[in-house]
Order: C-alpha cells, then sequence, then structure tokens
C-alpha cells in the first residue's frame, strides 16, 4: 500500500526535526537494482539494518545511519566465486582486495582435489584472520587419497577406501560443501572413476555437490566430461565441471558436443552445471601441465631420480613435447609463460622461448621439452598456457548452466606475474562479454556470479538481494566496470565498482579497502556447528 506524497513528506519533516533513532544502518538511495535472479532491473532504494537487506522500494525515505547516493549506478548481489585458490594469499592479505575490488563477497576454496585436512583447523584459522569477504571450502579427494595411500598409481584396497570415506564424512561434519575432485593432477589421475563415486556418495548424504578439475582438457574432453556427468549421476549429487574448457587447437571446437552432453544430462535428470573464467589460457604449475603423469608418481625425489636415468629422461622428452605441441603448449613455445619461478623470480612474465633462448638452445618443440626438464629440476614454476580459443570460450559462457568463477588466488601486489583472473574475471565478464561484445545481458551475468553459484552451494541466505537475506552488496557503473590486469601487467585492480557491502558493512568505498572486516566463514550443509 501507498502513502499519500504528502504523508511521507510529513513522515521525513518530523523524522528529521524528532531526531528519531535511525531505522536503517545503511540506505542506498537511486539504485538500478538488479536482484540476482535474472530479472530485469529496477529502480529502488536499498536499505540495510545489520547484516541483513531490510527494505528494497522505489522510495525510502525512512532515517538511517547513512545514506549513500549511488546516483543510478548497479545495486547487485555480491559475487559469489565457487573455484579458488584463496589460501595462496588470504594469510598475508586478509582484505582479498584483488576480489572485493571486482565486487566479489563470497569465496570458495578446495577446489581440484586439494584441501587442507582435517578441515576443522583450517576453517578456524580463516575465522581467526579478520577477513572483508566470506570463505567457505570443498574437501578435496586427491588430499583425502594422499593422506591415505599416498601419490601413487595403484587402486584403493577396500579397506583403504572405507578409510577415504571417513575422512570425508568427517570433513562434511567439519562444514566442507562437498567433494572436489582433480583428477587431473596427482594423485586424483591414479583415481579410477569408481572410487570417486564412492566419495561422491558420503558428500551426497550430507546434501553435498562435486566439483571437478576434469581429467582430460585436450584430446580426451568429451570422455572426461562424461566422467564428471557420471560421478553425479552414481554418486546422488549435483556435480559440477570447474573451469570448463578445451585446450589444444586440434580440440577446438569440441565446447558444442561438451554442451550437448550437459543438455543431454540434464534432460534426464542429472544436475550437471559448469563454471568458467573468462580467459584463454589457463595457469598451474609447468610439471602439473606439461609433465605425464607417470613422471610425477611418488613426489619430486622420485621423478628427479626418473630425470637422472638416461632413458626415462628420453621418454619423457617426447612426451612432454607432444604436451608442447598438441595440449597446453598451445603448439608454441611463446605460447607457455612463467607466472613466477622460485629459483629465478626474474623469469615471471617471461615465456618457454625467451628461456629456450636464454639458455643458448634453438627454439624448438624438443629443445623446449628439455628446459621443461630443466626447470622442474631447478624447483619448478608456475606458468600462464595460451592453449584455448575465444569461440570456445563465448560457447560455454553463454550457455545457462554455466557460472563465473575464476580459479584465481590472492596475489601479493607487485609480486611475480599471477594469471590476470585474479584481478579481473568478474569485472572482465561485465566489461568485455556483457557491455562490449554483447554476449550475455548484465541480468544473465549477474545470475552467473550471484544467485547461480549460491543456489548451487545451498547458500539460501545470500546471492539474490531480497528483504531478509545477507546484506552482500556490489555497486558499479555499468558503463565503467572494467578489468585492467593483462598477461603482461596483471597487478591492476578493477576499475568501476564504487561499493562493496559484506554482511551489512562496506568494505570498499572511494577506491579504499576501509578498516572493516567483517567476512564470516561459511558452513556447508553437513556441518555440525556454525
Ligand atoms: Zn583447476
Amino acid at each position: 500500500m501507498r502513502h499519500s506524497a504528502a504523508v511521507c513528506a510529513a513522515c521525513v519533516a518530523l523524522a528529521s526535526f524528532t531526531a528519531q533513532p535511525a531505522r536503517y544502518d545503511l540506505l542506498l538511495k537511486h539504485a538500478r537494482v538488479v536482484d540476482g535472479t535474472g530479472s530485469s532491473w529496477f529502480r529502488a532504494d536499498v536499505a540495510i539494518k545489520a547484516d541483513t537487506i531490510a527494505a528494497i522500494a522505489p522510495a525510502i525515505d525512512s532515517p538511517a545511519t547513512r545514506v549513500v547516493d549511488v546516483h543510478e549506478q548497479v545495486v547487485a548481489p555480491g559475487f559469489i566465486d565457487i573455484h579458488t585458490h584463496a589460501r595462496r594469499g588470504i594469510d598475508l592479505t586478509p582484505t582479498a582486495a584483488n576480489y572485493v575490488r571486482q565486487g566479489v563477497t563470497t569465496l570458495m576454496e578446495g577446489p581440484d582435489g586439494s584441501s587442507p585436512l582435517p578441515l576443522a583447523p583450517f576453517l578456524a584459522h580463516l575465522a581467526s584472520l579478520k577477513i572483508s569477504l566470506n570463505i567457505g571450502t570443498f574437501a578435496g579427494q586427491g588430499s583425502v587419497r594422499s593422506a591415505v595411500i599416498g601419490d601413487v598409481d595403484r587402486k584403493a584396497t577396500p579397506d583403504e577406501i572405507e578409510k577415504m570415506k571417513g575422512l570425508v564424512d568427517q570433513a562434511m561434519k567439519d562444514g566442507a560443501f562437498g567433494l572436489s575432485t582433480g583428477l587431473f593432477y596427482v594423485p586424483g589421475t591414479f583415481t579410477p572413476t569408481d572410487e570417486v563415486v564412492e566419495l561422491a556418495k558420503v558428500a551426497a548424504r550430507y546434501g553435498g555437490m562435486h566439483e571437478s578439475h576434469q581429467r582430460d582438457e585436450t584430446a580426451g574432453v568429451l570422455e572426461s566430461v562424461r566422467e564428471t556427468i557420471a560421478i553425479g549421476e552414481k554418486g546422488g549429487l549435483p556435480t559440477q565441471i570447474s573451469h570448463a574448457k578445451v585446450i589444444g587447437a586440434a580440440n577446438f571446437g569440441k565446447s558444442a558436443e561438451m554442451l550437448a552432453l550437459v543438455d543431454a544430462a540434464r534432460a534426464r535428470g542429472v544436475d550437471v552445471t559448469l563454471d568458467q573464467y573468462p580467459y584463454t589460457a589457463s595457469s598451474t604449475s609447468i610439471q602439473a601441465a606439461l609433465m605425464p603423469a607417470w613422471l610425477l608418481e611418488g613426489g619430486r625425489e622420485a621423478t628427479l631420480a626418473r630425470l637422472k636415468d638416461s632413458g626415462e629422461r628420453e621418454k619423457a622428452k617426447g612426451q612432454i613435447a607432444a604436451i608442447l605441441r598438441d595440449a597446453r603448449g598451445g603448439g608454441d613455445l611463446t605460447k607457455v609463460q612463467f607466472a613466477s619461478c622460485g629459483f629465478d623470480p626474474s623469469l615471471a612474465g617471461k615465456t618457454l622461448a625467451d628461456l629456450t633462448a636464454q639458455r643458448k638452445l634453438a627454439p624448438t618443440i624438443r629443445n623446449g621439452a628439455e628446459v621443461v626438464m630443466w626447470i622442474v629440476e631447478q624447483g619448478g614454476c608456475s606458468g600462464i598456457f595460451h592453449a584455448m580459443n575465444e569461440a570456445d570460450l563465448l560457447r560455454i559462457l553463454k550457455h545457462p548452466a554455466t557460472m563465473i568463477a575464476s580459479d584465481g588466488e590472492i596475489p601479493v601486489f607487485g609480486r611475480a606475474n599471477p594469471h590476470p583472473r585474479s584481478y579481473g574475471t568478474f569485472a572482465r565478464v561485465l566489461g568485455v562479454y556483457v557491455r562490449e561484445k554483447k554476449a550475455l545481458t548484465l541480468e544473465e551475468a549477474i545470475r552467473k556470479m550471484s544467485a547461480f553459484p549460491a543456489a548451487r552451494l545451498g547458500l539460501s541466505d545470500r546471492g539474490v538481494l531480497r528483504p531478509g537475506l545477507k546484506a552482500d552488496i556490489a555497486v558499479f557503473d555499468p558503463a565503467a566496470v572494467r578489468d585492467m590486469a593483462t598477461f603482461t601487467n596483471p597487478h591492476q585492480y578493477a576499475e568501476g565498482v564504487s561499493h562493496v557491502i559484506v554482511n551489512g558493512e562496506i568494505v570498499f568505498e572511494n577506491g579504499e579497502m576501509t578498516a572493516a572486516r567483517p567476512g564470516r566463514v561459511l558452513y556447508g550443509p553437513g556441518a555440525i556447528t556454525r
């Protein structure tokens, strides 16, 4: 029911004359509200009381402790990044400014089959950090397997599988949102699908989900999509393809079949979804990306011993050369870039072609393979691999079952040459793929960053702007929001976001992080204590 304008004006006048106690703590005036559901934007004010959205209405004039006129900017739910490596950096930078400045208010950890175990002390540590945004975690299947049988290539015994199920059970009780797998990595790659399914069933009992860095994102990508779907179908839980992509020129275009498999699975009732970052380069360690699994089995000392054996070294060289030619190497030594190298920080940002030349070798694929082995012998590097194409990226991005996730971390500002996704993912989708390329509507892009991942995680109190839900909010200018970080100059914050609110408190405004640290640890559906 609407009051007459005269009554409202009287209310406001009375309020200001009698210094009535503020009804709200924070009031955002003159917003274009994009509520996260995918609905079209509407003009409204947004009122916040404590950590909760109290009202959303066309003209809220009740007194508030703080009023911010957002001048027709977009007010959206804070973005939820379902796939991050935030434990790389959260201790040094508990503000997670690289994320907050893009409008991100929640990070999920424990991806790619890798998480601390047990989870309880990790979550207690995060709770003690005084962070700016919310954080939750998955339990990593690789970490579970490593703890029970080590990083070896063999089947688990029935007794070992029971032990692994026990670890997953405890992780779900501790607050995991589900099970992550990294079947591409050691030791995930040594795991038969059926073993993953047994662990997935444990996560399913608690209402958790499964997400996977797939076994193969190159020639075998479709077989891997089938596997990710099968884990969801047989495990009885939602399943998600992490950072969905197609790597290697020979595989370009396979995203169409990938999405057809997803559509067919969804049509028969399998709850399968995807997430994606908006770049055509990936990032992981040089050894994981470019070396075959047998070479890495058993850990670093075992790898170094194999590289000293001339027969094994020659075999490794041939296989690394094939990966450089057909898979993550992108077919060209300039396509492999170093993000950071502990043994020689000056290599950050340079390419495998640069280093091959520096080592006075001709820039052939086989010489590149030799240099890759040398790098691992020196202690290793993390790398960036330019080996995807834009058409696949766009096709995956536009699919309604794809959400946005960075796969990033919290870099030390200015140090090394990390993948720009950590600084730019969300702003890039809004600036490049909504505004410039018009690949998505603004409302659809925001849904992919808020309500969709929230629903996926069972975060029923976040991800949508609605009275009664938590006040996690991003305010930005849709004409100005953009990513600044590049592959050669990554340490640049995104622009165009004016305010970020977490649990009702402003953590970013006027181009600066505030002193507020309202971030909370979020606990998954099976958590015993919250
Ligand atoms: Zn991954």
